[in-house]
């Protein structure tokens, strides 16, 4: 298939819908950003890469770091993780706090921030301290997207501590219900800086072709995870990738997929490539506007969904 030239149309169609929505602003680094930007990256698991706009801008990879935390967790505690964190869609916000009291302090997913905070507390857990266990998470990222220079924007990751009263307050429920092993202001901070890592589209797309390719770097042929691991993965991402409109990109884009607050989404088209599209403008959900539309046309000119 010609991927360029699919690209190229879809900026084309794209063009008007760039910039159309809001930038995350209760991250007040993040509101920062100018939301006219665009970029789209594919990375195919015969290591052809195609890409159109801003796609060697790094950006703020925000939510999308928890695909690459729950991967980690996953694979150290296997199916004992489900005991801590579920796998069901949440129908509600991602910094929800009321569906995690009634639950007893067991988020529903590792995609939503108070999942995200019990994964990263998992990692602590087994890394025995928070700066060992940033660092290997850094270097998880650097050997998936095969790029040794990824790092954390500390502004960002400042940024967000100073405000980050909810997230803090989900620790502190997870906690009460004892569902949080190490001190929740530590687990948080932990949890802050690694949202924001910056990477571009074309590392992005890279970083998930493990995702297609069954657990194993179909070019490095690293295996990461096991397959069944990697289908695990690619469900929760399809059911609960963009919190609670996750049915609505399953419906129109048929992938699984994560999207982060920075504007960037993820996506894996099993046993054929992973994909990355960025625009910082957010729809009502905190989804990338013109980055769910891009899927979508990709989706429909390639008839690449899985269904
Ligand atoms: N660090 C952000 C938060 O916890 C991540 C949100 C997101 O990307 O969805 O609010």
């Amino acid at each position: 298939m010609e991927y360029q030239k699919i690209l190229e149309e879809i900026y084309r169609e794209i063009k008007p819908e760039i910039g159309r929505g809001k930038v995350a602003d209760y991250i007040p680094e993040l509101a920062k950003v100018d939301p006219g930007q665009f970029a789209m990256s594919i990375v195919t698991v015969e290591g052809k890469s195609y890409n159109i706009g801003e796609t060697k801008k790094r950006f703020s990879i925000q939510s999308i770091s928890k695909l690459f935390t729950f991967t980690m967790a996953l694979k150290m505690y296997s199916k004992e993780l489900y005991k801590r964190v579920g796998v069901e869609p949440s129908g509600s916000p991602f910094n929800s706090l009321v569906q995690l009291e009634y639950e007893h302090g067991i988020p529903r997913n590792p995609f939503i921030n108070a999942g995200a905070i019990v994964v990263t507390d998992s990692l602590i857990d087994h890394y025995k301290d928070e700066f060992i266990t940033l660092e290997n998470i850094l270097n998880f990222i650097r050997a998936i997207s095969t790029t040794p220079d990824i790092n954390i924007n500390p502004y960002v990751a400042k940024s967000e501590m100073e405000h980050g009263y909810r997230n803090r307050a989900l620790a502190n429920l997870i906690k009460s219900f004892d569902n949080l092993h190490s001190d929740p202001v530590v687990c948080v901070e932990t949890y802050f800086k690694h949202c924001a890592v910056e990477m571009n589209t074309q590392e992005l797309a890279r970083s998930v072709l493990f995702l297609a390719n069954r657990g194993t770097d179909p070019i490095t042929k690293k295996r990461f995870i096991t397959p069944t691991q990697a289908k695990r993965i690619n469900a929760v991402m399809l059911t609960c990738g963009h919190y609670d409109a996750s049915g609505e990109f399953a419906f129109h884009v048929g992938l699984p997929g994560k999207s982060g607050v920075g504007g960037g989404i993820v996506a894996v088209v099993p046993g054929k490539m992973g994909i990355c599209v960025w625009s910082p403008a957010l729809n009502r959900y905190g989804n990338s506007h013109a980055g769910t539309l891009a899927l979508e046309l990709f989706t429909q000119k390639t008839k690449l969904s899985i269904f």
